[in-house]
């Protein structure tokens, strides 16, 4: 039998509809690539995202045509998650910050029929358009007197005249909830890059599962900070999640630096921030540098990589904003689990809570986890088997676009390419990714813990620990180190920073000094590139 309960689908348009009736006035600020500070309102929004879908229509575009983003975060990129979506098309939002070769790569393999860009990245544009052979449209994110002249660019428009024709008088259309709405493509590390194709329903279940208190916990109370860029899987489901609950959105637009970051959590009175540990880095640095408080932020969400236990602590302890750890990928809409302290837990020490608080954390309901070892046997939660970490549910891949890799799952669980743990309070910590960890005499490091201690050394701005070869041993750890500006230490220092804190087979054999470490487009670091660097690389005793 069944439910008698209406059947209506979850659609985006849903979302901007509802926060333009219910918050029509909660703000949405952005910094924009002009350099002034922007000021809008969700109504206003709605009734934009209404003209992107009219001016679409015009265009002749159909249902489940792609259409490109190459944009900051900011008003115009939002208005377009709503308008190209909740009209029936799929925005595909690209990365900047990939190669150009890359960019063309992708929207090709996208075929994406319209492009949105922000005028940073004109640039880019004029050495890809040629090449980008599905693209009839280009539109410039601005005003129609900010096009410049003789671009060459084919079929280069305004932003704001396209959409200025427009009425926003538009009925949004009803259509299968599992009708793809966005598409991101994983950095693609190994190979080309995969497209990840989600849907309008795995969008909302998503969206209801951020704004769960024990996830991040957003509320018409909130004003948020997603620094976490919007082409990077949707700047973690921030924009929906907001339109959902009607909080106040602050957009950084290209500005992301510690100094512009702080002065607009502060002006804008901002309660919650979201992004990946080296942006948190860069505002601890200014913060500290110029003696600042932080007066509105509560709690800052970060993920995309491991986040040094110092970092929480620093956050905690000097400034009273609540560090929750996240962790999830591109092919997992991308939030999987939240650090959330549990009742009983509020009443531990300290020292004991920033253990907890250092894990990824819980899994959102609607996130099933299971670990499991190389013969994929399903492994205990006891916080101390670690294996590889598949996952399942309704806002997790089940395939690439185009069926590219083939059929990603075992057994209907997708495997993420992380080893965890799962300690028996269901808290999952990431010992690694898997092609990271360094197999020595038999034996795992963890390269994120070596990491972790390293970052809580005074003289330590960033650190990467990678696997060497070793006749004896099999692998050893190596640790390249940036040191902080000004800042003295030797090799011995840091070696002997590790006296205590991990077992001593764990201790890196060496200590390298770089001026950078290489960064993938999404601000992680990039090990493959370290290893390659340092591969003839002797360790001592090697
Ligand atoms: P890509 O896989 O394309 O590099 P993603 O953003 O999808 O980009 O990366 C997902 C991966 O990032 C995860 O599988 C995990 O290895 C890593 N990651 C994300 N959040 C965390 C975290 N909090 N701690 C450790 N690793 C993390």
């Amino acid at each position: 039998m069944f439910g008698l309960m209406q059947d209506q689908p979850l659609l985006v348009s849903s979302l901007i509809e509802f926060a333009a009736r219910h918050h029509h006035d909660a703000e949405i600020v952005s910094r924009r690539v002009e350099g002034d500070l922007h000021r809008t309102t969700y109504a206003q929004a709605a009734r934009r995202s209404r003209q992107v879908a009219q001016a679409l229509d015009r265009l002749g575009l159909g249902r489940g045509d792609r259409v490109g983003t190459l944009a900051w975060n900011g008003y115009r990129h939002f208005e377009l998650y709503f308008g190209v979506s909740g009209s029936g098309r799929v925005i595909h939002t690209l990365n900047p910050r990939l190669p150009p070769d890359q960019v063309v790569w992708i929207a090709n393999h996208a075929e994406d029929r319209v492009l949105f860009f922000d005028m940073t990245f004109l640039p880019i544009i004029k050495a890809v358009w040629s090449k980008c052979t599905t693209v009839r449209h280009w539109i410039a994110l601005c005003e129609a007197d900010a096009l410049p002249a003789d671009t060459g660019i084919e079929g280069l428009q305004s932003y704001e005249a396209w959409i200025g024709r427009e009425s926003g008088r538009y009925d949004w259309p009803s259509f299968d909830e599992r009708s793809a709405c966005a598409l991101c493509y994983t950095s693609g590390t190994t190979g080309n890059p995969k497209g990840v194709l989600y849907s309008h329903r795995s969008t909302l279940l998503h969206a209801y599962g951020v704004a769960l208190p024990d996830a991040v916990s957003l509320s018409a109370r909130d004003c948020i900070l997603p620094v976490v860029p919007m082409f990077h899987v949707n700047a973690w489901g921030i924009p929906y999640a907001a339109a959902m609950t009607g909080a106040k959105l602050v957009f950084p637009g290209p500005a992301l630096d510690g100094k512009s970051v702080y002065e607009l959590l502060e002006s804008e009175r901002v309660t919650m921030a979201a992004g990946v540990p080296t942006v948190w880095l860069m505002l601890l640095n200014h913060v500290r540098e110029h003696k600042l408080k932080f007066s509105h932020m509560r709690r800052t969400v970060i993920g995309g990589s491991a986040c040094p236990p110092a970092m929480i602590r620093a956050f905690r302890d000097d400034y009273g904003v609540t560090v929750l750890h996240a962790w999830g990928m591109t092919e997992m809409s991308p939030v999987g689990t939240v650090c959330n302290l549990k009742l009983a837990q509020r009443e531990l020490d300290p020292d004991a809570q920033l253990a907890i608080m250092a894990k990824q954390g819980r899994a959102v309901f609607g996130v099933e986890m299971r670990i499991v070892d190389s013969e994929g046997k399903e492994l205990p939660w006891d916080g101390q088997a670690s294996g590889d970490l598949h996952v399942k549910g309704p806002w997790i891949i089940s395939r690439y676009f185009k069926d590219e890799g083939g059929d990603p799952l075992i057994d209907g669980w997708f495997p993420t390419g992380d080893v965890a743990s799962i300690d028996p309070d269901g808290f999952m910590q990431i010992t690694d990714r898997s092609k990271d960890v360094i197999k020595s005499g038999g034996e795992w490091i963890s390269s994120i813990d070596i990491e972790n201690v390293a970052m809580a050394h005074p003289a330590v701005a960033m650190a990467a620990c990678i696997a060497l070869p070793h006749p004896k041993w099999d692998e050893r750890p190596l640790l390249v180190v940036v040191r902080k500006p000004g800042a003295e230490a030797s090799r011995e220092d840091i070696l002997g920073f590790y006296e205590g804190k991990v077992a001593k087979w764990q201790v890196p054999d060496d200590v390298v000094f770089v001026d950078a470490i290489p960064l993938g487009a999404t601000g992680k670091m990039q090990k493959v590139k370290l290893r390659e660097q340092f591969k003839g690389h002797r360790l001592p005793g090697a």
